[in-house]
């Protein structure tokens, strides 16, 4: 199976997206393991010296997309997946979690009877579909993906679907209510261009609801050294902390309203899975067969007794962590697009 990884795939040295500097130290390195079809290469987490940003350096270059994203990504095609119970607690769970942080964030649009909800990688269109089930308002909902599969499922579904990468989609300015982007922007090669895109299609007064990893949690502390799963090698391009993500929004001119963390039960998996298959993984031994089983890294939204136990204990042990630190590895931060009559940054 390691045979299919490929090896010294195309890479980029990058500079700070933050500051511009190129100083940096090494915070840690390490390697895929959540996938046997990638690359088996060593990459590299720095912190700029400058401003404190942490990112991969050197990263995977866009030509390798297809390499470090398989076919077979846990994120494709989601509501499709012929395994998918909706009835089972996995689905209702996640469905709750989904439209409660919308809700919250769709009361904060102001009185509309109607709002324009757009979903950036909105794959699918699962969470749009959840986003139809929003009682307060009536939800217009819109998405923007560059896979042109998941473009037609999401179109077919009912929504309407820019397809491209959402920085040079075609999409109307100054158009939404709220602009959605979950766990995107620390896949993106550009996140200053990424927000300032964002700002540029919400309409005076609209938010903008990130969720992004939290590299200043306890367990990205604890797991420092490689193993943390919000590590997602060699996926994730950019960690931000609670300040750096604070600062990027405010310098591209919005007014941050709300910062707050969830649970992360998806990183405490990868974290586990990592931490036991290093014991023997490059010789495939039973460690690493077994951290294949007990944590499956694709396939742990899948409906099973064993996931559901996973998930649950991850998800309380976030509870218990967040009630004692005040924060975890999943941060949501709302931001709002000023009225014109209302002072810039
Ligand atoms: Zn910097």
């Amino acid at each position: 199976m390691l045979s299919a990884m490929k090896t010294a795939i195309k890479k980029v040295e990058v500079c700070c997206n933050n500051c511009g500097s190129k100083n940096s130290t090494l915070v840690t390195e390490g390697t895929e393991h959540e996938y046997k079809n990638t690359t088996s290469d060593v990459f590299r987490v720095v912190k700029c010296t400058d401003c404190g940003l942490v990112y991969l350096n050197p990263r995977p270059d866009v030509s390798e997309l297809s390499t470090i994203y398989p076919s077979d990504y846990y994120a494709y095609h989601l509501a499709q997946k012929a395994t998918e119970n909706t009835d089972s607690l996995l689905y209702k769970a996640r469905r709750h979690v989904y439209l409660s942080r919308l809700e919250k964030a769709v009361s904060m649009c102001g009185p509309n009877s109607t709002i324009k909800v757009l979903d950036i990688g909105c794959a699918d269109g699962r969470a749009l579909n959840w986003y139809k089930q929003v009682r307060s308002v009536k939800v217009q909902t819109y998405g923007v993906d560059f896979d042109e599969k998941a473009v037609e499922l999401a179109r077919q579904a009912g929504h309407t679907v820019y397809a491209g990468r959402f920085e040079e989609a075609d999409i109307p300015a100054a158009y939404f209510d709220l602009v959605v982007a979950t766990h995107v922007i620390e896949h993106v090669a550009d996140p200053k261009l990424f927000a300032q895109r964002a700002f540029e299609v919400l309409k005076p007064g609209g938010i903008f609801l990130i969720e992004t990893p939290n590299i200043e949690s306890a367990d990205a502390k604890l797991f420092k050294n490689r193993h943390w799963g919000g590590y997602h090698f060699p996926r994730h391009w950019i960690f931000y902390s609670p300040t750096t993500l604070k600062k990027l929004i405010e310098e591209r001119g919005y007014i941050v309203e709300q910062t707050q963390f969830h649970p992360a039960p998806a990183f405490w998996n990868w974290t586990m899975h990592s931490l036991i298959g290093s014991v023997d993984r490059e010789r495939g031994g039973a460690f690493s067969r077994f951290s294949d089983w007990i944590f499956p890294p694709a396939e742990f939204q899948k409906n099973s007794l064993k996931n559901l136990i996973f998930v649950s204990a991850f998800t309380l042990l976030d509870v218990v962590l967040k009630a004692i630190t005040g924060t975890t590895s999943n941060m949501s931060l709302a931001a709002r697009k000023p009225n014109s009559s209302e002072p810039q940054n």
